[in-house]
């Protein structure tokens, strides 16, 4: 029987899991099973310059090495353009998206944010990005930990890309495109996608959906407050050591596991962090900052 709650770890595969991906795992598995939910995985490799051979099955290994489960097959945007091709030419043909050739240093040089110039231009495919005409604009969103964030006005009112004018498909689209089709009812991520929310909430409206509930993760960051990543040389994590590893995890999201817990089974940490899991002990910040040198 399929449950009524169901999240998902989307993992962008540009590299190895590290410590700041490992936190919205555990933080979205935890959630999800702490509702008796499903788990899903889902590999976004939809921007093959930024990918890294052989990452997706790394990330996915570490999960399991880690003890964290997923429920069905793992799917991947790589094999999905067909679906996200065929919603862009439905709105190119009812006249809810179209054609746009600006450059980005036109639109700078325009206030930053795109004023619907090529709305009538009536570009054809060529050398063009595709945008989604946005008439009713999302002005904020109800996060569960952090309340309504409200969205800056000029952001919300942007027609924004959904195909590139490399051909590469937005990460909005294809997100929320899937979310949908997988039946997802919650996402669970870090807290730098709070910005692009907004943007798939308007997705959702436009295909007549109901938005999914979202609920932002702290951020692990830098001392500069990068986001870890692959460029600023984030240890990829060990799937060797899991247990410390997932407590600090759950430290990280506010938790307080015992020390004992460190030396346990991936299974029994994961056990006592959905027993002990509450979204309100979740710290009230964005971002929090790790010292990688320690
Ligand atoms: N693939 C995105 C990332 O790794 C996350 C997408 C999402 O959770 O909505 O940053």
């Amino acid at each position: 029987m399929q449950s009524a709650y169901t999240g998902r770890f989307a993992p962008s595969p540009s590299g190895p899991l590290h410590f700041g991906s490992l936190v919205a795992a555990v933080g979205s598995y935890l959630q999800a099973r702490a509702r008796q939910g499903r788990w899903l995985v889902r590999m976004e490799d939809l921007d093959p310059p930024r990918e890294m051979p052989g990452a997706a099955d790394d990330i996915l290994r570490t999960l399991e090495a880690f003890g964290l489960h997923w429920d069905g097959e793992v799917i991947y945007q790589s094999q999905r353009h067909h679906l996200y091709q065929a919603q862009i030419d439905a709105w190119l043909a009812s006249g809810e998206a179209y054609y746009c050739r600006c450059s980005r240093k036109a639109i700078k040089e325009a206030g930053g944010f795109y004023p619907g110039t090529c709305r009538t231009a009536h570009h054809s495919a060529q050398d063009s990005a595709v945008r989604l005409k946005v008439e009713s604009a999302v002005t904020g969103f109800e996060d569960l930990r952090h309340g309504w964030i409200p969205i800056p006005e000029a952001l919300a009112q942007e027609d924004f890309i959904i195909r590139r004018r490399d051909g590469l498909y937005a990460y909005n689209l294809a997100v929320v495109l899937d979310d949908i089709a997988q039946g997802v009812t919650e996402v669970v991520r870090g807290a730098d996608l709070i910005e692009p929310t907004g943007r798939q909430i308007g997705l959702y409206r436009q295909l007549g959906q109901p938005a999914v509930q979202y609920l932002h993760l702290p951020l692990a960051v830098t001392e500069n407050g990068n986001k870890l990543s692959k460029q600023n040389h984030a240890p990829a994590i060990s799937q060797h050591q899991p247990g410390p590893l997932l407590c600090q995890a759950m430290t990280f999201l506010g938790m307080s596991p015992p020390a004992v817990l460190q030396t346990a089974k991936p299974h029994e940490i994961l056990g006592w962090g959905i027993a002990h899991w509450d979204v309100a002990n979740l710290p009230p910040t964005t971002a929090i900052t790790l010292n990688l040198a320690s």
